[in-house]
């Protein structure tokens, strides 16, 4: 198993942001997230002129990592061009959340400022599956008689 530092993930982050399509906000991001196996999975924000359309760089890692069969990330990088660092809105703190769990999420600048955060941090009291199976099964709402 290949053994990442958090600084190759930032790498791998900071070079796939040149990919992010960007034309709308000019604000770049790239994302790497780590599987299980130590494969690194990048992403960049793709913008749309539906501006509501626009995927952020967390989620595509994510999404290019599950499709390729992983089940869960260790650790996500996510960088971008601005003096304070930059956390994952709250759309990608609860997919996060979801594939990742409590995880290490590093935030790092093009200056090399970096700064790691725990995703339970980002996202406190999340909501995930376990409050689904937890639900009452009390038929409120439905008539079972
Ligand atoms: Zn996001």
């Amino acid at each position: 198993m290949k053994e990442n530092t958090d600084q190759d993930l930032v790498d791998a982050a900071t070079n796939v942001r040149e990919n992010a399509y960007a034309p709308y906000s000019n604000f770049k991001v790239g994302a790497a997230v780590e599987a299980d196996n130590g494969d690194i999975y990048v992403g960049c924000n793709v913008e749309s002129a539906s501006y509501g359309l626009t995927v952020c760089a967390e989620r595509v890692a994510i999404w290019k990592g599950i499709s390729r069969g992983e089940k869960h990330f260790k650790r996500i990088a996510v960088v971008v061009d601005t003096q304070d660092l930059t956390p994952p809105c709250g759309v990608c703190r609860q997919i996060i959340w979801e594939f990742c769990g409590d995880v290490p999420v590093i935030l790092s600048n093009l200056q090399g400022k970096t700064e790691t955060v725990s995703a339970g941090e980002l996202l406190p009291r999340a909501f995930d599956s376990k409050f689904l199976s937890n639900a009452h099964q009390s038929g409120q709402g439905t008539n079972r008689g």
